[in-house]
């Protein structure tokens, strides 16, 4: 089942795994951590970890190059061997850098990266409505992501919580609950 967390923006669960849907001009995914009743345009993943990539909808795939590469090849960073779980290759059609936006009609959505959790991570920023996907980098409550994975970084994560310092944000939206 999905709740509305903000305007037109749908997160689904199940287990410890979410899905969010933004239903705008454009409707466009993020993270795949759960099964939606959604035609996304794109999916956007916040980064390779195979709790993310579980339910991967047909459709465009946009992430950073770190995560792409871990991805395409479903190598350490992805997680499938060390929890013994099989995900495809996944071929990333549009590389999202810092800085980047992605305009959904009435949302726009900025690319922060986030290294710390993993190497590739992106966290999306959406200004006017003060929203932020914070992927596994931030959770609610100041929790901060895990940094003992392959790729993860202590240093790195203390470097993307100050950038996500400066953000004013009034609904955070991370990967878990
Ligand atoms: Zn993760």
């Amino acid at each position: 089942m999905d709740v509305e967390v903000a305007p037109k923006m749908f997160r689904y669960m199940q287990g410890n795994g979410i899905s969010y849907v933004i239903e705008d001009e454009k409707t466009v995914q993020i993270d795949a951590g759960a099964p939606t009743d959604k035609k996304p345009e794109a999916i956007i993943l916040t980064h390779s970890h195979f709790d993310h990539t579980a339910f991967m909808p047909g459709c465009d795939v946009w992430a950073s190059a770190k995560c792409a590469k871990h991805i395409s090849v479903m190598d350490g960073a992805t997680l499938v061997k060390r929890f013994g779980v099989e995900r495809e290759p996944i071929e990333v059609t549009r590389i999202l850098e810092d800085g980047d936006t992605i305009d959904t009609g009435t949302h726009l959505f900025r690319v922060i990266e986030t290294p710390g959790h993993t190497d590739g991570s992106i966290c999306l920023y959406e200004e006017k409505a003060r929203i932020l996907f914070s992927g596994d980098t931030l959770f609610n409550d100041g929790i901060l992501g895990r940094t003992d994975l392959p790729t993860g970084n202590n240093v790195q994560m203390k470097e993307s919580i100050n950038k996500l310092s400066s953000l004013n944000v009034d609904i955070l939206l991370p990967g878990h609950v």
